[in-house]
């Protein structure tokens, strides 16, 4: 069997999640042995399941590494689904091309830029190497526009990875995105 992989990005609130458990319950109609694994970072909704924001969800293993997945997988395995993956550290890269050459199919879902507009952490590479790359959008709250931009709420804090929902972001088209890198 020939490996592959797809990413789903683009901001919060985009439908990523949705369209992976879309992704995942394909699979699980055809029978398709699959394993599910989320960052241990992200307990926003719950700690053993992947949660979208309208509330559709499936089980998924925590892990605190990207390679402990490696170590998690099982050989029967034909897919794999990653959900936040830009939560991962470099490594991710690699066990992602290791599953791909052993003939799985990787299904990644993650944030493609932070709330800055910068790339997040290994998606770009991970977008570079996709057979497929799906780009969702969110709608504005502002204007109801097609959205690809993650707005925080706070400037309080300036951190990349600052875990949170509607309370600290929210889905802005370009035009009402108003991150301002020359105030830093
Ligand atoms: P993501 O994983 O990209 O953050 P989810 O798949 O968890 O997104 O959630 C998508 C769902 O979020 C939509 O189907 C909708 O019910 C809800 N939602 C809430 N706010 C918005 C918004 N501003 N734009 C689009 N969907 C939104
Ligand atoms: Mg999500």
């Amino acid at each position: 069997m020939t490996g592959s992989v797809e990413v789903v990005c683009g901001p919060m609130f985009s439908g990523k999640t949705e369209e992976l458990i879309r992704r995942v319950r394909r699979a699980q109609i055809a029978k398709q042995k699959i394993q599910i694994f989320k960052p241990a970072l992200d307990d926003r909704y719950h700690e053993t399941k992947v949660v979208s924001h309208s509330s559709q969800s499936v089980a998924a293993t925590p892990v605190n590494s990207a390679v402990d997945i490696l170590k998690r997988i099982y050989d029967s395995t034909r897919i794999v689904a990653i959900d936040e993956v830009q939560f991962f550290d470099e490594n991710i890269i690699k066990v992602v091309n290791k599953l791909s050459r052993r003939g799985v199919r990787v299904i990644l879902a993650g944030l493609d830029q932070d709330y800055k507009g910068e790339p997040f952490g290994p998606m770009p590479h991970l977008m570079a190497i996709a057979d497929d790359v799906t780009k969702v959008k969110a709608v504005c709250t502002s204007c109801g526009a097609p959205a690809s931009k993650t707005h925080r709420k706070s400037t309080d804090n300036s951190d990349q990875v600052l875990v949170g929902e509607a309370d600290l972001y929210e889905a802005r088209c370009t035009a009402h995105w108003d991150y301002q890198p020359d105030d830093e």
